[in-house]
């Protein structure tokens, strides 16, 4: 992976960060949920999320009732 554009950075998505620790759109990358956590860009609130991958996993992980 290359990156050219170090200092630009698009607008931050919020993701959402389980009770595991992980985050919904990449629950296997253990890695990008500390660096999401790092740089304030996870959280518990399901309503301040804004990444959309992390939705449709929240969506899906949801218990229908
Ligand atoms: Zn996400």
């Amino acid at each position: 992976m290359t990156s050219q554009h170090r200092t630009r950075r698009k607008k931050r998505d919020l993701h959402f960060l389980d009770s595991e620790g992980r985050v919904a759109c990449n629950p296997r990358d253990r890695e990008a949920a500390h660096r999401a956590e790092v740089e304030g860009i996870a959280t518990e609130t399901r309503s301040a999320v804004t990444c959309k991958k992390c939705l449709d996993a929240m969506r899906s992980t949801e218990p229908i009732e």
